[in-house]
């Protein structure tokens, strides 16, 4: 856990109690004024006001702590929505009601902003549970008593990207462990003077640490007893030697796949300020990047611009509802299938019945507990994350597929031509691949595949956009690059990738790959830049492979 963030979300939540209870009185004085006004003059706008002053209140006042005001907030809201539909003044009697209703929620926000201090938030403590998030890594230390192998094993890991750090000896990578606990352990089983030392380590390093280490086991032996040991060892995988270097690092892939995740996008819409900013410190503390409005109308300016991965919508809003705003966004372009939830209070859900037409689960009720906000927007996010993945990536590389790369191409064409930025588009195609399928199999070729992805996305810039363009052949779009210089980054991946060694059954070989190169300076759209990377590629081929060349348009 990370103490820092821990006392920094305490501490931003005491400071939004501390401005609830701050202007808890000038709401109700606020709530008060309407009250009279309407009674001197009926007028269905300040009674519309008024509702929603009061109906904030019931949901706020839960959230922040002053459950008794929203109880009396909520018998208030009922009166007043039962006025709503009417046109003509209400009778003194009612009237009488509704004044001892104002008078009694100001009496109840002074009692209980005398004792705000002892107030906790909905939820409070539970802040823990949204503190797990382990941090990114990507050491890795290898634990080998035969110095060369794990040099070996070393050297191929950092061609992928990854930071290694080698130990011959158990003494020094059991401090090494204390100060770095985040890293992954690769780790032999056996050392010269106990067959399972590395087994038994672990165990007892795990003991000490609050959080498991994540370790891989690599033996010689694939009997049951040491892989059951493994297991107890807090094991998360378990490699025979000879390694297969391409499952390990799709093994090391899947451990650190979801620590370098992009953070969810989360837009939330709602007309109170104070829910705003309360949500707002909730799923930025689950490391989830926030847009809050309170603008209904500002909606569709945000929405292309942030791209949410899932919009959190409040139900009742004044100038248009939830509901309203979700068909706007449903005919939106590109945000059909943007999940959408909707944030109410029991009072909306039981008395809108447009509100009962939707489904259950696209429902949470105000107010929300922090951990229960974090995960139901969490799965919510990861399915629809998974569910679009499905349709844009290719399965077997996980880069974009062949229509996908070819739309970003487009996009990023024209982003480019409106901001004068340069943009390459690099064509690379394996050499020779149809050897190696024919000499080491297709299984073989597939891990060939994967590694120059792998490769490709780890050598890159995160805004570098990669994708498989055909059987062996990938498109990688760089921005803010010329020719000239994607032309020096292609060809240091290229030395890179001819130097990785493959392995089939027992057999080692390499491969190399050839590029074209054009960029947007002498290509002015999509099309003709394709084409004329593909030329590059084809003089590559023909100049002897294993090359880059670019095309200058000469
Ligand atoms: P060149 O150097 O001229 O590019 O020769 P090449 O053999 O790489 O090119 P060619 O286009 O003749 O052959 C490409 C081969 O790639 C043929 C096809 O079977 C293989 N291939 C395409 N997709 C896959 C795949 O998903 N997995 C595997 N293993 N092979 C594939
Ligand atoms: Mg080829
Ligand atoms: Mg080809």
């Amino acid at each position: 856990m990370h103490i820092k963030e821990h006392k920094e979300f305490r501490e931003r939540m005491r400071l939004l109690l501390a401005s609830f209870a701050q202007e808890l009185p000038d709401r109700i004085t606020e709530i008060e004024a309407l009250w009279n006004k309407l009674q001197k003059e009926w007028d269905s706008k300040v009674l519309q006001e008024l509702h929603r002053s009061v109906h904030n209140l019931v949901g706020n006042g839960k959230t922040f702590g002053y459950p008794q005001l929203s109880i009396e907030a909520r018998a208030l809201e009922q009166a007043l929505k039962s006025l709503m539909h009417r046109e003509a003044a209400i009778d003194t009697l009612q009237s009488a009601r509704i004044s001892q209703q104002v008078l009694e929620l100001k009496r109840i926000s002074a009692e209980q902003a005398a004792a705000s201090s002892k107030n906790t938030i909905a939820g409070g403590g539970d802040e823990h549970a949204l503190l797990q998030n382990p941090h990114a890594s990507n050491l890795i230390f290898v634990v080998e008593d035969d110095a060369e192998a794990a040099q070996e094993l070393a050297l191929q890991l950092r061609y992928y990207g990854y930071e290694v750090e080698v130990f011959n000896h158990l003494d020094k990578f059991r401090a090494a462990v204390e100060h770095k606990p985040h890293a992954i352990i690769l780790m032999d089983v056996e050392f010269p003077e106990d067959e399972m030392g590395g087994i038994q380590i672990m165990e007892e390093i795990q003991q000490d640490l609050i959080c498991p280490a994540r370790v891989i086991f690599i033996s010689v032996h694939d009997e049951m007893a040491f892989r059951l040991g493994a297991v107890r060892a807090g094991s998360v995988a378990y490699f025979t030697k000879p390694i297969n270097s391409t499952e390990l690092i799709d093994q090391l892939d899947l451990i650190t796949a979801s620590q370098i995740q992009e953070p969810f996008r989360v837009l939330i819409v709602d007309d109170s300020p104070m829910v705003l900013a309360y949500h707002t410190a909730i799923l930025e503390q689950a490391e989830m990047t926030v847009k809050a409005i309170s603008e209904p109308m500002q909606l569709l300016e945000v929405l292309s611009d942030f791209n949410p991965d899932l919009i959190l919508m409040d139900l009742y809003m004044p100038e248009c509802n939830g509901i309203e705003l979700a068909k706007v966004v449903r005919q939106t372009d590109g945000f059909l299938s943007t999940p959408i939830v909707y944030l109410s209070t029991e009072n909306d859900f039981n008395t809108q019945p447009e509100a009962m037409n939707l489904r259950g689960d696209d429902f949470l009720v105000k107010p929300i507990d922090p951990a229960h906000l974090v995960s139901a927007i969490t799965s919510r996010v990861t399915r629809a994350r998974a569910l679009r993945s499905l349709v844009i990536h290719d399965g077997l590389t996980g880069l974009l597929n062949h229509t996908a790369i070819k739309e970003e191409l487009a996009r990023e064409v024209v982003r480019s031509s409106r901001l004068s930025t340069p943009l390459s588009l690099a064509m690379v195609d394996i050499d020779f691949f149809k050897k190696v399928n024919d000499t080491y199999g297709h299984a073989a070729g597939d891990r060939v595949l994967k590694s120059l992805a792998r490769l490709l996305k780890q050598r890159l810039r995160e805004t570098d956009i990669v994708g498989r363009y055909g059987g062996e052949e990938f498109a990688v779009i760089m921005n803010d690059t010329d020719a000239t210089s994607a032309a020096k980054v292609i060809d240091e991946i290229r030395t890179v990738f001819s130097r990785l060694l493959h392995l089939s059954h027992d057999e080692e070989f390499y491969v190399n790959f050839s590029c074209g190169i054009a960029d947007l300076a002498h290509f002015s759209d999509a099309a003709s830049l394709s084409e004329a990377a593909d030329k590059a590629l084809y003089q590559a081929k023909q100049r002897g492979r294993n090359k880059v060349v670019v095309n200058s348009g000469d």
